[in-house]
Parts: structure tokens; C-alpha cells; sequence
């Protein structure tokens, strides 16, 4: 009977235990696993550069058990680079090592190399921002490119890794860019979109030719060559990363990383298929691939040797790139045990790592659902977050109907998705579940499983949706700058982890583009000099980042908490929300505040619990100072604003 790869009698045959898969170098030696299982015959092809035809030698290796395939060089291979050719009886394919650590251009050779030379001076010692609760990070979602391609930036190293290492860069209008205006801005952790290497990109063309938005992974351990200044040169790449990462540490900043552990580029011939053919991907009964991800493959993450890699991929990633979290790009096509010990490994290397994804699916997965992290099984997941579809969609309306308003552009029946979002998707005594947006329950355990966002890189941006929702109507620039105000102000007041789309704070528009994952520079840039155009919304969202960084009262860190804290209070109207943070919540030192979200045009009187305010945020103004005073018990809020008072 021919044996099947999924099979139990495979797995007991071919499990690999060691962590020695790769190339584990020293100067006297270099030492080659590679787990093929079926393979008849497998060779070590050394070369002397990333591309190009200069092969220096092959190599046969030795057949061990377990499916693992070695070979140990007796010589300073540093600098070589090499590929495994697989002969499985009928042909013969050169592969990249899944386990490789560098390349050459284009991730097709990996290289040998000496990884303490990558390091930058400080490296080992630099500190690095530490953020106890994943509820007190504040998330910007940043393309590296995106930063710093717009001349405007004054940005030396456009496009490129290094630009983070450009601390003071001002625009044309004097006003901050790249790294010093994500700083001045206070976010806590910036997200960078995919940074391993990525497919789709020729890094062998000249700068700015092409762009992607890296969702179609080719080496899960090496960083992409487009953003290096010299993709020929595997090292390059890993230095400029760090460099860049170790900047934003040192600016106080965390980094989180996009993965793709999803799918990759390519699906029957990638170097994974060939490898190990119908083994990583999810399969049909004729070898026909699952597509969950809607990119033509899926990953069986619920596989021995699969979930092994990608642990040790991720793992990698937290220890030699000192990483500070990770973003799961489609996590509802992985499976939940294998996030469960991602968490599990990860929280060895650091206790305070952050783990959230989108909590669903491209398509119908090869895996069942029940076992499969989406965001209706996170209370089965440990300490991993999920994207909130239905903070997001109640606030703008729904991401796939471009004209559907949401509350801060007078949707209807939105109150309770926002309310939902407020607790941060826990459980609470006044909460309608059954008219939430696409959630029947609660399904965050505790806050930090919820991400609050109203705009990411997908779909239209916030500004693009608000012009989108008012249409023809003649609505004037002023009432959509108090949409793209309100929206994100209802974000970073609510439980949870918010996260902010990078630009947002400027409202960043693609021109309407909403899928704009190879579009130009021009449609995905930021464009600095809106800056200046915006910089009232700017330091409106600067002063609500600040109240949530000094006020511990919106980030509490468990369900219990908010529960006994927030209450909701009666509003006058419909599409109004208000509530109360009692008790000094979460420790906080104002003993109470309100929080007032109205979404009609319309002014309203709302009634408060008490007499004596101070309003610290209203519709022009955020931040933590008192703005204005209410000596009764009620208060105007002013059409399409938030409004934040604390007890006096
Ligand atoms: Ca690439």
C-alpha cells in the first residue's frame, strides 16, 4: 500500500525532533540537515554568490533516518552560498533551505553565514521598551516603504530599512517625518508590514521599480532584499534590519512583525512542495491544494514537521531579531494548538511578547473550524488577540460596501457593535450580544484578546471610506475631519488593544484604491505634506494617545474589571454611546470619567451621573489637561464628536 503523507505510520517513521535543521557554522565547519523524505538522492550545491553562474562544487549527503538528509563541510564556508538538489527518482529540482538564515537576490540561494557579524555595535545591550500588558500598547500599522518612499520626507534612505535609523527628518512644511513623527505622534509599537522575504518584488532591478505589499512569502527567516541597500549581499539585509529595529527601540518604541504563516508564494513549486511533496500544504484526495487563504495554498500548520517550523521560525525571529510581537496574517487558517505553542515558546524568550491576528479565514480551509484559531475560538487561545470586525464595521460601516455608513457617519443600529468594542469584546451585563455586528457572544477572555481598529491596510482607508459613506451628499470638509476625529477616538478610549492604520492621523487617502497591494508609490505613500494640511486631526489623535498612556482607567486587564467599572449610561438619542469608569479604574488616579460618543449631526443633551466636570477631550481638543468645566448634571456634545469629562 502506498504510504500517505499524513498518515500516522509517517509521522512515527519521519518525526524530526532536532533543532539542527539548517546550517550550524563555525568556522572549522559547517554542518547540513534537510529533512526530504521521499527523496532518492539529495546534493549540497555550493556557490560563490547569490546568483549567477559560478557553482563551486556539489556535494552529496548522506541519507540518515527520519527523512534528514546531512552533510558536514570541514572549512570556512562563511560568505558561501548553496542550494539542496533534490532528485526524487524522476527529477532532479534545486531548492532553498526552509531553514535558511540568508540569501542571495531574490531568496534563491541561502548563504552560509556568521550571524554575530550582523549585529550592530550596541546590539546586545541596547534596551528595548518593555510593555507589561499587551492592553497598554498602542499599534501603528507602517509598510517600511510606505514611511519614507515620499521625497517630502527628507528621508536619505527612501524605501529602505535604514530609514528608521533617520531620527530628525522634518518635510518641506517643517513639520516631523518617518521615525520622529511616528515618536512625536506616541504610539507604542510600530506593526511593519511583512519584512521577510517576499516573492513578487525583482531586488534585482533598480530602486522603486516595482512594489508589493509582501503578503506572498518566499524564506520565512530572512528579511526582504527590496529594503536593504545591497540584496546581492545575504548579510546586508540582516544588519540594516537590526540597525533599523535597534533605532526604534532606542526610540522607545516595540516592534511587532506581520507573519505570513498562512500560505506561501507559490504552491506545487515551491521548494516546500518539492521537498516534501502534499506534506505543508492542506490537500484534496487528488493532490488538489486548499485554499484558505485565497492566495492558492494553505499551510497544515497542524503537522508535525510544519508546526515545528514555523515555531522555529517565529522563535527565531523574537530571539535574533529581538522582536517584540507578532502579527498573524489569515490566523483562522492556522490551527489553534500550534498558536497555543507559538505562545508557549515565545513567552520563554520574553514574557511580555504580543500575539493577536485576523481571526478568520480567506476561504474554505482543508482544517475543521473547531480547531482552527478563529476569532469565535479565542477563548481558546492563550494570549493570542483578534482583529475586531465588529468595532471596525460598526464604526465605518461595512468594509465590503463602500456606501454603508457606519455610527460616525450616522449608520444605523451600530450602538452595540460600539459598545462591544468598548468592553473590548468581553463579557458585560448590558450588552445587547444578539445585535452585535457578526459576534453573537463575547469571545475575549480577557481584553488584551481584542484588537480595536477602524482602518488597516486592507480596504478603503478611513478618510477614502468617510468619502465613500457621504457620496454625492454635500457634507463639508470640517464634518469629515470630525468623522476621521471620531472614529479613532472612539478606538483609543475603548478596553482593548487599539491599533491605528499609519497615516490615519493625517487622513492618509489611496485615492479610493482599496486593495492597493501593488499599486504605486503615489497611491500608498505616506504623503508628508498632508501632515501639515491635517495637523489638526494629527494632534487630536496625539492628545488621545496621551490620555490613554497616562489614564490606566481605558486599558484595564481583565474582564472582571471592566464589568465592575464601565458602566453604560442612557442616552438621549439613538447612535449615541456613553458610559462611566468608575472605582479609580484599573488604578487610574481620576476617580471617574465619562466618555460621551455622539454619531448623529446633530448637537445633544446628554444627562451625566453626577454635578461638576472637567472636560478634557471634546471635538477639537484631546489631551489630558481640563478644557472646559460643567457645573450641572448635563452637558451639550456637539454633532459627529467624543467627549471625555472627568468628576472634578
Ligand atoms: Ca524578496
Amino acid at each position: 500500500m502506498k504510504e500517505k503523507n499524513t498518515s500516522r505510520a509517517f509521522d512515527r517513521k519521519y518525526n524530526y525532533n532536532g533543532t539542527d535543521l539548517g546550517v550550524t557554522y563555525n568556522a572549522q565547519v559547517s554542518l547540513f540537515k534537510v529533512w526530504s523524505p521521499k527523496a532518492v538522492n539529495v546534493s549540497l550545491i555550493l556557490y560563490s554568490a547569490g546568483n549567477g553562474d559560478n557553482k563551486l562544487e556539489e556535494i552529496p549527503m548522506e541519507k540518515c533516518s527520519k527523512g534528514i538528509w546531512k552533510v558536514s563541510v570541514l572549512r570556512d564556508l562563511k560568505g558561501i552560498y548553496y542550494t539542496y538538489e533534490i532528485d526524487n527518482g524522476s527529477k532532479k529540482q534545486e531548492v532553498m533551505d526552509p531553514y535558511a538564515k540568508a540569501c542571495g537576490v531574490n531568496g534563491k540561494r541561502a548563504m552560509v553565514i556568521d550571524l554575530e557579524e550582523t549585529n550592530p555595535e550596541g546590539w546586545e545591550t541596547h534596551k528595548r521598551p518593555i510593555t507589561t500588558e499587551p492592553t497598554d500598547a498602542i499599534i501603528y500599522e507602517l509598510h517600511v516603504r510606505d514611511m519614507s518612499v515620499d521625497l517630502n520626507s527628507n528621508i536619505e534612505h527612501r524605501g529602505k530599512f535604514l530609514a528608521f535609523t533617520e531620527t530628525d527628518t522634518k518635510s518641506e512644511e517643517g513639520e516631523t517625518t518617518g521615525l520622529a513623527h511616528i515618536k512625536e505622534l506616541g504610539i507604542t509599537h510600530i506593526q511593519l508590514m511583512p519584512i521577510y522575504d517576499y516573492l513578487t518584488v525583482d531586488e534585482s532591478k533598480e530602486d522603486f521599480e516595482e512594489y508589493n505589499w509582501g503578503y506572498d512569502p518566499l524564506n520565512y527567516n530572512i528579511p526582504e532584499g527590496s529594503y536593504s541597500t545591497d540584496p546581492f549581499h545575504g548579510e546586508v539585509r540582516i544588519k540594516e534590519l537590526k540597525q533599523a529595529i535597534m533605532s526604534i527601540h532606542e526610540n522607545g518604541l516595540g516592534v511587532i512583525m506581520d507573519v505570513v504563516y498562512n500560505h506561501t508564494a507559490q504552491s506545487e513549486g515551491s521548494f516546500l512542495n518539492v521537498l516534501a511533496p502534499n506534506y505543508y500544504y492542506r490537500t484534496k484526495k487528488q493532490g488538489k491544494f486548499f485554499n484558505g487563504s485565497a492566495c492558492g495554498n494553505e499551510i497544515a500548520s497542524e503537522r508535525f514537521m510544519v508546526r515545528k517550523m514555523l515555531i522555529e521560525s517565529i522563535v527565531y525571529w523574537a530571539k535574533e531579531y529581538k522582536i517584540d510581537g507578532f502579527r498573524f496574517d489569515l490566523m483562522g487558517v492556522l490551527d489553534i494548538e500550534t498558536m497555543n505553542l507559538i505562545y508557549q515558546e515565545l513567552r520563554k524568550v520574553n514574557p511580555n511578547i504580543i500575539l493577536y491576528g485576523e481571526g478568520w479565514a480567506g476561504g474554505a480551509c482543508g482544517l475543521e473550524e473547531a480547531k482552527r484559531a478563529l476569532k469565535v475560538n479565542a477563548p481558546l487561545l492563550n494570549h493570542v488577540g483578534v482583529f475586531s470586525d465588529d468595532l471596525r464595521d460598526g464604526v465605518r460601516g461595512d468594509v465590503f460596501e463602500e456606501a454603508e455608513k457606519g455610527f460616525i457617519s450616522g449608520g444605523i443600529d451600530t450602538e452595540e457593535s460600539i459598545k462591544f468594542g468598548v468592553i473590548a469584546s468581553t463579557k458585560h451585563p448590558q450588552i445587547n450580544y444578539s445585535k452585535v455586528n457578526y459576534s453573537d457572544a463575547p469571545y475575549a477572555k480577557y481584553p488584551s484578546q481584542t484588537i480595536n481598529y477602524v482602518s488597516a491596510h486592507d480596504n478603503l482607508t478611513l478618510w477614502d471610506k468617510i468619502e465613500a459613506t457621504c457620496g454625492d451628499e454635500q457634507v463639508s470638509l470640517e464634518e469629515k475631519i470630525k468623522m476621521q476625529k471620531l472614529a479613532n477616538a472612539i478606538v483609543l478610549t475603548s478596553q482593548g488593544v487599539p491599533f491605528i492604520h499609519a497615516g490615519a492621523e493625517f487622513a492618509r487617502t489611496k485615492y479610493g484604491d482599496e486593495n492597493s497591494y501593488k499599486s504605486s508609490d503615489q497611491i500608498n505613500k505616506l504623503d508628508w505634506k498632508r501632515k501639515h494640511e491635517f495637523k489638526d486631526v494629527f494632534n487630536y489623535y496625539k492628545g488621545l494617545i496621551k490620555l490613554r498612556k497616562q489614564h490606566p482607567a481605558f486599558r484595564m486587564t481583565t474582564s472582571r474589571e471592566i464589568s465592575k467599572n464601565l458602566t453604560f449610561l442612557k442616552m438621549p438619542d439613538l447612535n449615541m454611546v456613553g458610559y462611566t469608569l468608575k472605582n479609580h479604574a484599573g488604578g487610574d488616579e481620576w476617580a471617574e470619567i465619562v466618555v460621551l460618543l455622539n454619531g448623529n449631526e446633530k448637537n445633544q443633551i446628554v444627562a451625566l451621573p453626577d454635578e461638576e466636570w472637567n472636560i478634557v477631550v471634546d471635538g477639537k481638543q484631546a489631551g489630558i489637561e481640563s478644557i472646559g468645566k460643567v457645573d450641572g448634571n448635563k452637558v451639550e456634545i456637539e454633532g459627529r464628536t467624543a467627549m471625555v469629562l472627568v468628576k472634578a
